[in-house]
């Protein structure tokens, strides 16, 4: 499928490069609101474009929360009635960041994610990918002005983003080239499709964004019983591509995050922190990253604040580089699919 930009290749075959960064240019300016008020093109060629490119590729969006709280989501509506959700989030230095939703539902079924209950509707295009941080930059700029920026971008909404690895991948490529966000400041979290990360390692499109792996259990059976998509030999197969990632990508700006989700008397033993310990010390460069389990059903209970600091105590004993995804709210954008489940 063509991206928005392709069609707009396709509609001026004689366009020369500058006349479509100028189109691409006005599409991530927050300030213009549509086709019409790009005023950098002849007349005759907004014309055009009002009539056969969408400005934006949801048709309705609702948000829950105000510019004043840390955390804000939208639901969008798409053409077809789809409905997608994606986060804004201020951290504790007052930064921005977007999560954004890759697919609609998801086919990862993992027990304790609201969007794995959807199951998988369908992929998102780059542009409805791209549409979501759009969305918030017009957001910002209507509510506090020209002087904040959108900083970090984290793939973590609704979806699986190795399982629509082309569209994901055009829009990485788009944001980085339209906005000055850069390659560390994007993250795309994944269950771990080896197939795909396979491919990142030899695809010379794939930009060196960050990327964070949803660990969630170093053992085996507890990580089987939590992702139905994990299976017997995938813990030592994802160590051997982390090794074969580490030697292309790594250095101290790209290291590679496991997340891992505290589900109380799931994983969260001492036992299972040695385990992940021993895991994460045969690969380099790894931090783990510690997510609060935000109740979306009453199917599991978070770890408690006590249990969750000794896990971290095994964890920094060993030496492991461990942080806790603290309550700015991205553990609420990391259930993202509440919304658009209900
Ligand atoms: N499919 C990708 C990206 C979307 S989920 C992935 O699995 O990584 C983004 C992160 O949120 C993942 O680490 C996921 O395991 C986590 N997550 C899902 N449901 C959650 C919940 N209820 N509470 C906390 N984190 C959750």
């Amino acid at each position: 499928m063509l991206n928005r930009l392709e069609t707009i290749k396709e509609l001026f075959p004689k366009a020369q490069n500058f006349r479509l960064k100028q189109i691409e240019c006005a599409v991530f300016d927050a300030a213009i609101s549509g086709w019409e008020e790009v005023t950098t093109l002849p007349q005759a060629d907004r014309q055009l474009l009002i009539e056969k490119v969408p400005w934006v590729s949801y048709r309705a969006a609702e948000t829950f929360g105000d510019i004043e709280d840390d955390v804000i989501k939208a639901l969008l509506t798409l053409s077809d009635d789809a409905k997608i959700e994606t986060v804004l989030m201020r951290n504790r230095r007052g930064h921005w960041s977007v999560c954004v939703s890759t697919q609609v539902g998801c086919a990862m079924r993992c027990v304790f994610c609201a969007t794995g209950k959807m199951g998988l509707k369908r992929n998102l295009t780059s542009d409805e990918i791209v549409d979501q941080l759009r969305f918030w930059q017009k957001y910002l700029l209507t509510n506090l002005g020209d002087e904040e920026r959108i900083t970090n971008v984290v793939y973590m909404g609704m979806g699986e983003p190795m399982n629509n690895y082309e569209a994901v991948k055009d829009s990485l490529n788009r944001i980085l080239l339209n906005t000055e966000i850069g390659e560390t400041r994007i993250t795309v979290s994944t269950v771990g499709v080896l197939p795909r990360l396979d491919q990142i390692l030899d695809d010379e499109d794939w930009p060196p964004v960050r990327l964070a792996i949803s660990l969630h259990s170093a053992q085996n059976e507890v990580r089987k019983q939590l992702m139905p998509s994990s299976y017997d030999d995938f813990l030592p197969k994802l160590a051997d591509w982390a090794r074969r990632y580490n030697q292309k990508f790594g250095n101290r700006r790209h290291h590679l995050t496991f997340e891992y989700i505290m589900l109380a008397g799931v994983n969260d033993s001492s036992q299972a922190a040695e385990a992940l310990a021993d895991y994460v010390l045969k690969i380099d460069n790894v931090r783990v990253n510690l997510i609060p389990y935000n109740a979306s059903g009453a199917d599991y209970e978070g770890s408690s604040e006590e249990t969750l600091e000794r896990f971290m105590s095994v964890l920094e004993q060993r030496d492991v580089t461990v942080t806790v995804r603290r309550s700015q709210g991205q553990e609420i954008a990391a259930a993202c699919g509440q919304l658009a489940g209900k």
